[in-house]
């Protein structure tokens, strides 16, 4: 793990230092692989759907594994051509059915796509660029080039080559590119085993009436829904009371099984805010401050056997840390090698943009290209990190810089995320 620097250490210590998203990127992405990614299965490849890649699979054979045709038309060799343009047909050469006579000098072969080249053929002329005589015999309009619609042996994937490396995701097209390798099985990393709790003595399950004061179970749903999307193993440890010792008995319980605990709720600093004293009680807190918005208490942690993600309570502000935040630690956690960011894209802002200097504000807005051709975003809903139905509205979060104040219609936005 990255330490840091003694000033930076000091104010984190005193809560005053507030982390920087990129430093806490930067934090997360030196978590190894949770230590369960050891066991290591061996799967067909349908079953390894959405999984992360445990070894470097190498081709066995050449793709393509034989020379063959680009085009429908005819395979010819330039010395006959330029002889004569006028040529006989020899025979055919289709797909899975090659053209195996003896190939006559003065000659061509009509061929189909994906049709094994037969020997000599120098370029296939597309059927487009020929005429056909009363006779049988072809006319070429011009001259081809050499190798003119010609797949060669390797040009895709050379025998030996890596196709997928260990710690790439395992997706719809790595999937069909070791199937057509005749690749029948993968090995993988294990699910990972992630355990989701809410807490809140005013959180209710969905499907019960609300008595005075109380709200649904927003996050835990939410979470899970994420966690689904990511292939991960889920254990739902339902809703904490605001006690303490409760926290503390869950905690150890969810870390016992599970790779990484996600909780929400109870990670500031009120009165009934646990999260982050027993995180340190019974485990170990690397940061729990951003400097983003929302989503400004933020807990990663690790307890014994498990790590840990401490999310705000605002539905809002939970569900943007963990598109910023958990995203990358599971994917970390799952053995992938490579984490990509969401992708970003500039565009212009279409309204004035309400924003404080100080932290790294997430917009929920509707990226669009308007009439001009132009990129621009839109703010949509209410911004309120507690205002959920902001995400009804939007596809995007416009994405506001820390040092950067209120913004106008026209300004460029540096990056919108999708
Ligand atoms: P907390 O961080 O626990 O003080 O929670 C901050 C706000 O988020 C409060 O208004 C909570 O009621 C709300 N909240 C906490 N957990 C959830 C949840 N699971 N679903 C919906 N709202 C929540
Ligand atoms: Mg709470």
């Amino acid at each position: 793990m990255k330490s840091f620097g003694k000033i930076q250490q000091l104010l984190f210590n005193q809560e005053l230092f507030m982390l920087s998203l990129e430093q806490a990127l930067d934090y997360i992405l030196e978590t190894p692989p949770a230590d369960s990614m050891k066991n290591i299965e061996t799967l067909s490849l349908e079953q390894a759907h959405n999984r992360v890649c445990a070894q470097n699979v190498i081709s066995p054979i050449n793709v393509p594994s034989f020379d063959n045709s680009a085009m429908d038309g005819y395979a010819v060799r330039l010395k006959d051509l330029t002889q004569s343009m006028t040529l006989p047909i020899a025979g055919k050469s289709f797909a899975g059915n090659p053209f195996t006579d003896q190939w006559q000098p003065l000659s061509v072969v009509r061929i189909m796509t994906g049709a094994m080249i037969p020997e000599g053929t120098d370029a296939v002329v597309m059927q487009e660029d020929v005429t056909v005589n009363e006779d049988g015999s072809v006319t070429f309009n011009t001259l081809p080039k050499i190798n003119q619609n010609i797949r060669r042996v390797g040009e895709d994937v050379k025998q030996g080559d890596v196709v997928v490396k260990c710690g790439q995701f395992l997706n719809q097209f790595s999937l069909p590119l070791l199937a057509s390798l005749g690749i029948p099985q993968v090995q993988v990393f294990p699910r990972l085993k992630v355990a989701v709790l809410s807490t809140g003595d005013e959180l209710v399950p969905v499907g019960q009436p609300l008595k005075e004061g109380q709200i649904y179970d927003t996050n835990r749903f939410a979470v899970k829904l994420m966690l689904e999307k990511m292939n991960c193993e889920i254990l739902d440890f339902g809703i904490l009371p605001d006690r303490e010792a409760e926290f503390e008995a869950a905690f150890i319980d969810a870390q016992k099984q599970a790779d990484l605990v996600i909780t929400s709720g109870g990670v500031s600093v009120g009165e009934a805010d646990f999260t982050k004293a027993v995180l340190e009680k019974v485990g170990k807190i690397n940061f729990w401050k951003l400097a983003i918005k929302p989503g400004k208490p933020f807990a990663f942690g690790k307890l014994e056997h498990a790590w840990f993600c401490g999310l705000p309570g605002n539905p809002v502000s939970a569900l943007v840390t963990f598109y910023q935040l958990v995203q990358p630690v599971i994917a970390r956690l799952s053995g992938v090698a490579k984490y990509q960011r969401p992708m970003q894209f500039p565009a212009l802002a279409a309204k004035n943009l309400k924003k404080a200097v100080g932290r790294l504000d997430f917009q929920r807005g509707f990226y669009q290209i308007n009439a001009q051709g132009q990129p621009e975003v839109h703010p949509v809903g209410f911004q309120g990190s507690h205002m959920f139905s902001s995400f009804m509205q939007s596809n995007c979060f416009i994405v506001l810089e820390r040092e950067r104040g209120n913004v106008c219609a026209g300004e460029k936005i540096g990056r919108a995320s999708c």
